[in-house]
């Protein structure tokens, strides 16, 4: 172990025994699950490089921004604008939140039936294994789904510098003017944070450099139509978990250096598994480091999965912001705009994500959806009824997942996959002969 991380590490307060062992189970799953795959792109050597040095040198990173007087934020969703951040020379990071951890003292706060993605952003913050959220200056929750709600009320007593965002819950009018409301608010408050003040320019620059990460994901997703197809399931998800983390600049640039070589391969015909092997979109709740456990049963199961209607993937990413605006209230009304598309299922009524699922579903060929709900999550469990009918009236079909971080359920989650997947190569069959 590197003296300098350990020193580091004990510096933010983090626990180093529990670190320790979240950081070898962490190691372990990644090299059985990611480093066994066959054919993999090149370019996924940065990623492989990224993780390993996820907890290590990344932090370094930020702490050495942050001795430069620069300010990192926290957030748990997409909702909350990277742009204004940047624009107010800050870092915006994803915190942790897809592994179990203190189960039992998270439910001294929880209550049992909450998503094991709220439990996990406990988790990390009492077992004290986090570095990301121990070196984050602001801390950001937003009133998005009820359990999140609440149980900020009660990680403002862990966190000294929560901050919480409130957000509509109907695609209105009075929606949109509520999101540039609280968009307003959170820039006063970043702008106090860093004691700097964001201008037009600071805004549109901010706006360039978000909208080309996400462009490059975009063309990373895009190539994913090709049969056979270039990259894993898991690989892509990983470039887009590893979005969240990552210096944007360096993400952009690997992202599109691995585009240029999936280019190639596609010319070449060259995919991680044979032309007409079945084709999955994922869809439904958002999957963050380490949750790898469904992508990796269904690519273990004859097939592969070619897009993640999710907020780590399309979701998150698909829609950019104008930058032709001249006044930050312009650019402002911009990001508004871009992020008020974002069709998470708290929204009702949230018809949009049914069509975009399957729109999805028709543009990267997938031959099924699996809809995949956090236990214990009303808003997606409840969407993935009337996302099961829009797919089957399209004639598209659909197996709805419900499951948890735990690894108790993966051989029956396994065996339920494992049917879908024979009941899509039955239909191939009988379409090809
Ligand atoms: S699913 Fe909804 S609450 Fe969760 S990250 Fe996405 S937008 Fe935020
Ligand atoms: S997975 Fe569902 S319940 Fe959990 S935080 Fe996201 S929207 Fe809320």
């Amino acid at each position: 172990m590197n003296n300098e991380y350990v020193t580091m590490w004990k510096e933010l307060g983090l626990n180093l025994e529990a670190h320790d062992a979240l950081l070898s189970v962490l190691g372990n799953a990644y090299k059985d699950i990611f480093l066994t795959q066959k054919d993999r792109p090149e370019g996924m050597g940065y990623f492989d490089f990224v993780m390993s040095e996820v907890h290590g040198l990344r932090i370094k990173e930020l702490l050495d921004e942050k001795a430069q007087g620069r300010k990192i934020i926290g957030s748990y969703c997409v909702f909350v604008p990277e742009e204004i951040a940047l624009a107010a020379n800050a870092t915006l990071v994803g915190l942790c939140s897809g592994a179990d951890f203190v189960i039992e003292e998270v439910e001294r706060y929880l209550p049992r039936n909450t998503c094991s993605l709220i439990k996990s952003a406990f988790g990390f913050k009492l077992g004290k294994v986090c570095p990301y959220l121990e070196s984050a200056d602001m801390v950001v929750g937003e009133n998005t789904c009820d359990g999140k709600k609440k149980a900020y009320e009660s990680l403002g007593s862990l966190v000294d510098n929560l901050y919480v965002m409130d957000l509509p819950q109907m695609k209105s009018g009075q929606g949109r003017d509520l999101l540039r409301n609280e968009y307003d608010r959170f820039k006063t408050a970043v702008e106090v944070l860093t004691d700097v003040a964001i201008t037009p320019k600071s805004l549109k620059n901010a706006i360039k450099t978000v909208n080309a990460k996400r462009s490059a994901l975009h063309r990373l997703s895009i190539l994913r139509k090709a049969d056979p197809v270039p990259i894993s399931g898991l690989d892509a998800l990983l470039a887009n978990q590893v979005f969240f983390y990552d210096n944007p600049a360096r993400f952009t640039e690997s992202v599109n250096k691995i585009c240029d070589e999936l280019e190639k391969r596609i010319r070449e015909k060259q995919g991680i598994a044979p032309e007409r092997t079945p084709r999955i979109l994922l869809s439904g709740c958002p999957m963050a480091v380490p949750n790898w456990k469904l992508p990796w049963i269904v690519e273990t199961s004859g097939a592969v999965i070619v897009g993640e209607e999710s907020c780590v993937g399309e979701r998150g990413v698909r829609n950019l912001t104008r930058d032709s605006g001249t006044t930050v209230d312009e650019l402002m009304d911009a990001i508004t705009d871009r992020y008020f598309k974002v069709d998470c299922a708290i929204f009702t009524p949230n018809e949009d994500r049914l069509e975009h699922i399957v729109d999805m579903a028709k543009t990267y060929k997938a031959d099924g959806v699996i809809h995949y709900g956090l236990q214990f999550c009303q808003p997606y469990i409840m969407e993935s009824i009337p996302v099961e009918k829009a797919l089957e009236d399209k004639g598209i079909l659909c197996l709805r997942i419900e499951t948890d971080y735990g690894m108790e359920d993966a051989g029956q989650v396994k065996t339920r996959v494992e049917a879908f997947i024979e009941q899509i190569k039955d239909g191939l069959r009988q379409n090809y002969c």
